[in-house]
């Protein structure tokens, strides 16, 4: 089924976070969600896994199975790089993890606490907890931030295999990974304030 996001927006008290937004995403479709800081990416990503109500407009047609990778690492400090990845899925095995840590050149780190892995690591770790699981529909909130061209590389050519024929959205600054990933580009623009003079 197709995603279909209707008049969808979200203000917080006085300030708006996303302007009213209506897009459909077909099912198996790549989108690429662009637009500069503050302009509500973040928000919709959030809207779309439920964690925030919207204060107007509607979603529907979201699937069940969900993955995302957060703005934020969100990793289990004290438990080790394999565990946070299998914490994406309670049915993921561990050859599947560890696959994924190979793919992502994270295999020796695998034992390592998450609390010691660097800032490139951690997110490639996030971005391995998602894709471990299988799912209809990845929602990934920059999860290529903070790596270096190689990792990137690797990191990107992981997702477009592991999220072949599902439904993606991807939030990122950079036209180059839309333009690997083979997305639609959806702009979103900042959020006009409104001032009671
Ligand atoms: P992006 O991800 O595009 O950079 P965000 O979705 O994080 O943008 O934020 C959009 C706007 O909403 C920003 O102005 C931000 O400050 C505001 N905002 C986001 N979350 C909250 C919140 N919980 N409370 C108040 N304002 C928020
Ligand atoms: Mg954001």
């Amino acid at each position: 089924m197709d995603i279909r996001l209707e008049n969808l927006s979200k203000t917080y008290g006085t300030v708006p976070a996303l302007s009213p937004l209506s897009l459909t995403i077909e099912k198996g479709e790549r989108v690429c969600l662009v637009g500069p800081s503050g302009c509500g990416k973040t928000t919709l990503v959030r809207l779309l896994l439920g964690l925030i109500e919207p204060t107007t407009g509607t979603i529907t047609g979201l699937p069940e199975k969900v993955s995302a990778v957060f703005q934020e690492n969100r990793l289990c400090p004290d438990f080790s790089l394999l565990t946070n990845v299998l914490l994406g899925d309670r049915k993921a095995t561990k050859e599947a993890a560890l696959e994924l840590l190979l793919r992502l050149g994270l295999q020796e780190a695998a034992r390592q606490k998450a609390a010691t892995l660097s800032g490139g690591m951690a997110r490639r770790a996030a971005l391995a907890r998602c894709l471990v699981r299988e799912a209809d529909l990845y929602l990934l909130d920059e999860p290529f931030s903070g790596l270096d061209e190689a990792t990137k590389l690797a990191a990107m050519d992981t997702l477009r295999t592991y999220t072949k024929g599902k439904t993606v959205l991807l939030v990122t600054h950079d036209k180059r990974e839309a333009a690997y990933l083979s997305c639609r580009t959806v702009t979103l623009t900042k959020p006009v304030v409104e001032k009671n003079l």
